[in-house]
């Protein structure tokens, strides 16, 4: 076996760049976009194309999504908030209402694991998007012209 073809994996993309696009102006916007699970970088395409496969190309934008690993970030996000939510609903439940344990946790695995599921995509695409926003790994870093840090690569 030979090292290129895994070389060539790991290339960065030379695909087509990217085409214009209404660029947001502050990584908020750019995460708000990845959350809602619109392409970041234009918000004019989905960035999912199933529940956690990103696109290869935005449809409106051309930018490469097909590169970048998101790894399991945003598994640990969406673990963190449903643990901080549900640590006060496990306490209310036992402490305030007496539910047993095993009633306790009948109530609370089910919406633990509805809830961790649920948050995997928007966290996923914000996670994503803050990778594009601060040009990390293959991604160009962009700014819409008028922010302080454009740069003007003519
Ligand atoms: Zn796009």
């Amino acid at each position: 076996m030979t090292a290129a073809p895994l070389l060539a994996s790991l290339a960065p993309c030379t695909g087509s760049p990217p085409g214009p696009a209404s660029l947001p102006f502050t990584w908020r916007e750019a995460a708000l976009r990845g959350l809602r699970g619109d392409c970041p970088r234009c918000s004019e395409a989905k960035l999912f194309r199933k529940w956690l496969k990103p696109v290869d190309h935005c449809l409106a934008c051309r930018q490469d999504w097909s590169f970048e690993r998101a790894d399991d970030f945003p598994a640990y996000i969406s673990i963190f908030v449903t643990g901080h939510v549900m640590a006060p609903l496990i306490i209310a439940l036992i402490g305030e209402f007496g539910m047993s344990t095993w009633a306790t946790l009948a109530v609370i695995l089910p919406l633990a694991m509805i809830m961790m599921l649920g948050l995997l995509q928007p966290a996923k695409g914000a996670v994503l998007a803050t990778m594009w926003w601060s040009g990390m790994g293959t991604f160009a870093r962009e700014r819409p012209i008028g922010h302080p840090d454009h740069l003007d690569l003519k």
